[in-house]
């Protein structure tokens, strides 16, 4: 007897896989604009016009049929293959596009509408998703309640059809632009931390809402705190039941560290190519030292690529995000950390000028990657915490 086959996977495209590539590779080169272009590595939200350059590129994108292809056609999607979405993501990366700019809602809200909302929730909310004629914000986190956010203590009381909303969130990202928020609040405050909170939908032109930035350390404000004070919220914005928000949240969140971390190495790609061609550029990359470390990178990208399409290939074939996106976002924040850190060290002093300084290289992108990478361990669930969460519901170690 010969020795057992092995299994090989084919990671090949098909021929029709390849005129799609074809197909999105034209229309990316024919319709990216020229200054969006390339900025996608070191992508901002902060700023109010290039907010609104980017729902115009995301409506674009829709209209060409690009947004939403993984969701079914029932919810305005393409009920595209996993390939042809590995394809788009791919592109994209090649093209230096922009990221969606509701991504979280495309990849975080949608699928939660789409697993606990109504049907009329879902024919109200998906479409504006889509097109971002909605752009949404995420309303979690509060001063006492991040890693441990089920403390959280912005209450909703009924009254008659609607929720009075009390209390205040932070580190809203897009909020000061926001049309909606989806937001967590607690709504019986005698039940058990993990009970009593309710997922809802806020309209962030309701009265009573009140939004103000918080500058971080890249200079500029892309999350903010929001206070809400007696601000009314018709019952029907609920999603789920009324105090079973955490369950809700959990889909949410899971979504958030899988889905969302393969759309983030989009922009994890185009900083390493940008990597290796300013390594070339400056001569860094003749330190052998560099070059290891450049590669070493150049593996990391490519097997969280590939731990990326395990992950959509599960979601597409119709299961959901398990603990396992934690190791994608946990491995993702590192290796963006160590990339801008290997940029630092190889553009030396001049990685400290910031865009619109003289001599800047890549017109000051590196800086300001370098001050919004000591973010990625924090947002999306902090490092300590997704080990926690791998250690216990993974590898079932023990708590303790
Ligand atoms: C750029 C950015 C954008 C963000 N955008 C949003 C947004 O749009 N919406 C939103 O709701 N939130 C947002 N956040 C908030 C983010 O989710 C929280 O910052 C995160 O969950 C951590 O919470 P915290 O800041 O309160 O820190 P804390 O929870 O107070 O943690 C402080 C430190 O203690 C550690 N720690 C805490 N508990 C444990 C434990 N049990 N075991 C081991 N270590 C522990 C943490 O790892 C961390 O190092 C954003 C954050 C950032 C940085």
């Amino acid at each position: 007897m010969g020795p057992a086959p092995r299994r090989v996977m084919n990671f090949d495209f098909s021929p029709s896989e390849e005129v799609f590539r074809k197909q999105v590779r034209g229309w990316l080169e024919a319709n990216v604009p020229d200054d969006l272009r390339g900025r996608s590595f070191a992508a901002t939200r902060a700023d109010r016009d290039e907010v609104g350059r980017l729902r115009v590129w995301q409506r674009r994108m829709y209209e060409a049929g690009y947004v939403g292809m993984d969701w079914p056609s029932e919810f305005g999607g393409r009920g595209a293959s996993v390939v042809e979405q590995i394809v788009l993501y791919e592109e994209m990366a090649r093209a230096g596009a922009p990221q969606f700019v509701n991504r979280g809602a495309l990849g975080m809200l949608g699928p939660t509408l789409m697993a606990h909302g109504t049907p009329s929730q879902q024919r109200r909310f998906l479409p504006g998703i889509l097109t971002a004629d909605a752009l949404w914000c995420q309303g979690f986190s509060e001063p006492n309640a991040g890693s441990d956010l089920a403390n959280l203590q912005t209450r909703a009381e009924l009254d008659g059809d609607h929720f009075v909303v009390r209390g205040q969130k932070v580190w809203t990202s897009m909020a000061h632009v926001a049309d909606w928020c989806f937001a967590l609040v607690r709504t019986d405050r005698s039940a058990p931390k993990h009970r009593g909170i309710t997922f809802l939908l806020v309209d962030m032109r309701s009265a009573g809402i009140a939004v103000r930035p918080l500058r971080q350390m890249t200079g500029e404000a892309e999350f903010n705190e929001v206070f809400f004070e007696n601000v009314r919220v018709p019952v029907e914005n609920v999603v789920g039941r009324v105090n079973e928000g955490w369950g809700v949240a959990i889909t949410t969140l899971a979504y958030e560290r899988d889905l969302l971390t393969f759309i983030r190495h989009i922009g994890l790609r185009n900083a390493l190519h940008r990597l290796i061609a300013l390594a070339r550029r400056t001569g860094g990359a003749a330190d052998p030292v560099v070059r290891q470390r450049i590669a070493a990178l150049a593996i990391g990208e490519h097997c969280l690529r590939l731990n990326g399409y395990r992950s959509l290939t599960k979601i597409l074939r119709g299961g959901a995000p398990g603990p396992e996106g934690s190791t994608a976002k946990l491995f993702w924040s590192h290796l963006d950390q160590e990339l801008a850190e290997v940029a630092t060290g190889v553009l030396g002093p001049y990685s400290q000028l910031t865009e619109g300084t003289d001599r800047a290289p890549d017109d000051g992108q590196w800086a300001f990657y370098e001050l919004l990478a000591q973010a990625s361990g924090i947002r999306a669930g902090t490092s300590e915490i997704l080990r926690n969460i791998l250690g216990e519901r993974v590898l079932g170690l023990a708590k303790d």
